[in-house]
């Protein structure tokens, strides 16, 4: 299969590796110069749990290096940059395309759709995981279930066949007929967890250890399953304030992403987490009060970055 890869940071490099090392003609297309310097050089060094080894593979800066379209194109830029990034791949774009988002936070596939027709797009969750070490260099960090489906919840021939795709480039893949419910569960987790653990500073064990940390990420969390329901979408676990807290301990000593970003003084994900609740509340007449406070102190703490003492 011909696979574009749209932002080759750490989950893109990740998955791009895998899928070029399985046989696939697999291309990286990425604004950072110097990681596709380096890629192009002397190949992509993943190293981790899947092993350490430099992968050759093919990066470009620009979407017309490539040549003609693609078959998959998988989106892994951050949720802030989609619009912009998928507003330059057109010409990647042919009739049999299919753009797969495997990103976290709300939003992404509703913007690919308007973009490129909802047909085209299909969505996801993973929970593999990867860190950026330099120019090209990824750490492969986590590994569990990645899902995908189509949007109208259809078993499709292509969904199958890229599913299969991905699982035989070792990344497990199932197929789900209810995407929808599924990226809204993981973004509930993303919901009770990322923010707060930023504004407490701690690791995903401690956010159900403490009383008030437990009692905010139950708030935070009901209020997204407010939304969620008069969204009339289907999530995935009975009772999502429990499967949250459930997740904070299985995955105890995890400093979360939106931590990490904040650690290194990074833009974070917050408007299409916390703050797409808000949005989606605010459309549906749902009060969503804790997760606006929250969205406001994390854009406080972003906008004090260069002042913190
Ligand atoms: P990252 O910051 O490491 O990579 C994003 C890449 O996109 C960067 O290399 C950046 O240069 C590139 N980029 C920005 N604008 C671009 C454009 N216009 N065209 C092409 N490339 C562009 O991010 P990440 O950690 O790989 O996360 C990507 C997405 O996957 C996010 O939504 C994140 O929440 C989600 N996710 C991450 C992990 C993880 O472990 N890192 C796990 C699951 C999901």
């Amino acid at each position: 299969m011909k696979i574009t890869i749209v932002g080759a940071g750490a989950m893109g490099s990740l998955f791009g590796g895998l899928l070029a090392e399985s046989g696939n003609e697999v291309y990286l297309l990425d604004i950072w110069k110097d990681h596709v310097d380096r890629i192009n050089k002397n190949g992509l060094w993943i190293e981790g749990l899947s092993g350490d080894r430099f992968i050759k593979i093919k990066a470009v800066t620009e979407p017309k290096e490539i040549g003609g379209t693609s078959d998959l194109i998988i989106i892994f830029v951050k949720s802030y940059h989609t619009e912009s990034a998928a507003k330059n791949i057109s010409p990647l774009v042919g009739e049999s395309t299919s753009i797969l988002t495997l990103q976290n936070g709300l939003g992404n596939l509703e913007m690919l759709s308007d973009i490129f027709g909802s047909e085209k797009v299909i969505a996801g969750t993973t929970s593999y995981g990867a860190t950026i070490l330099g120019p090209g260099r990824v750490r492969h960090a986590g590994i569990g279930s990645t899902i995908i489906g189509e949007l109208d919840g259809q078993i499709t021939a292509r969904i199958e066949k890229i599913a299969c795709v991905l699982t035989k480039a070792s990344i497990k893949t199932e197929v789900s007929n209810n995407v929808l419910g599924l990226v809204w569960s993981k973004l509930l987790i993303n919901v009770g967890i990322n923010a707060l653990g930023v504004l407490i500073r701690v690791n995903n064990g401690e956010l159900i250890k403490g009383k008030y940390s437990s009692k905010l990420q139950a708030a935070l969390v009901k209020e997204a399953i407010g939304v969620a329901e008069k969204k009339e979408i289907k999530l995935i676990h009975q009772d999502m304030v429990k499967e949250v807290a459930s997740i904070c301990e299985k995955t105890s000593a995890n400093i979360n992403s939106m931590l990490q970003d904040v650690l290194k003084k990074r833009k974070t994900e917050i408007d299409f987490i916390n703050g797409a609740i808000v949005r989606e509340g605010e459309k549906l007449n749902v009060p969503t009060p804790t997760n606006q406070i929250i969205t406001n102190l994390i854009k406080a703490v972003e906008e004090a970055y260069q002042k913190q003492i």
